[in-house]
């Protein structure tokens, strides 16, 4: 969407045009190369925020100094003293939704509902493209989804990052991006969020056992649990007794697993 709407306004953006990137500190790291990949091949700002605790809500990093160990995600968990879950899901409004709202606050002195926020959600993300509506319209929020407007749907995006290696289902041609994201489509937001499919969170086990680390230290430190059916570390032991046997996660919605926020981008 970024490249297009670039590629709009002859490759500069008019100056009242914000792009901007929340890190939780729990994305991928390949998710921060290509943000960056973004910002530098295509010559255009992206403003790279993270939540901080108090008036102002948010802090200006960069691609070096973006957090990479998930504090301003830990930083939150201390501060509600609890875990975010299913029916709980204040991390995506915390620490995606208001460090871009506070950014527009900074950068432009508006509100949400003084700007329009605009959205990659794709034509064949109909669902998800209502119900954003739905939210904005109660909230007084404009948003846009100019993808869906253009009935762009995943194929085409698919295509416009892997080209003819779409079709060959391996990198044997060049990117005609000269880059792409790189991941699974289950690796995207956060690296082992709890809206994952279980049998997703399982098989990121097998891969990394690195990756849940993190959120079991986190139940831990609470006594929660970011799912009530299974702690992260009843996966970890699940996996640890059958490590080669593998979970169908190919029928799980691994691209729904931030809903619909974790997903926009203002
Ligand atoms: S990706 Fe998951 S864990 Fe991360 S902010 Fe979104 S809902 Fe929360």
């Amino acid at each position: 969407m970024l490249h297009e709407i670039l590629r709009a306004h002859g490759g500069r953006l008019p100056d009242d045009v914000i792009v901007a990137f929340a890190n939780t500190g729990k994305e991928h790291m390949k998710t921060l190369r290509f943000v960056h990949e973004c910002e530098t091949r295509w010559s255009v700002r992206i403003h790279w925020v993270e939540w901080r605790k108090g008036a102002r809500g948010f802090e200006l990093v960069g691609y070096n100094s973006a957090s990479q160990r998930g504090e301003p995600f830990r930083a939150l968990i201390e501060s509600k003293q609890r875990l975010p879950n299913g029916h709980e899901r204040w991390c995506t409004e915390y620490l995606k939704v208001l460090p871009i709202f506070a950014l527009m606050r900074h950068q432009l002195g508006l509100e949400p509902g003084g700007y329009e926020e605009v959205i990659g959600l794709r034509d064949d993300e109909g669902l998800r493209i209502f119900s954003g509506m739905e939210r904005a319209a109660k909230t007084g929020r404009s948003v846009t989804y100019p993808l869906a407007k253009a009935k762009v749907r995943k194929d085409d995006v698919w295509r416009f990052w892997l080209g003819e290696n779409l079709d060959a289902r391996r990198l044997g041609h060049p990117l005609p991006q000269g880059f792409d994201l790189g991941l699974h489509p289950w690796e995207g937001n956060c690296d082992f969020c709890f809206l994952k499919g279980k049998g997703i969170r399982k098989r990121i086990i097998r891969d990394n056992m690195v990756v849940p680390a993190w959120w079991a230290a986190r139940e831990l430190s609470t006594g929660g649990q970011f799912d009530k059916r299974d702690s992260v570390e009843d996966l970890i032991a699940q996996v640890r007794k059958t490590p080669s046997l593998f979970d169908s996660a190919d029928d799980e919605e691994y691209d729904v697993e931030c809903g619909l926020h974790c997903g926009e981008a203002a």
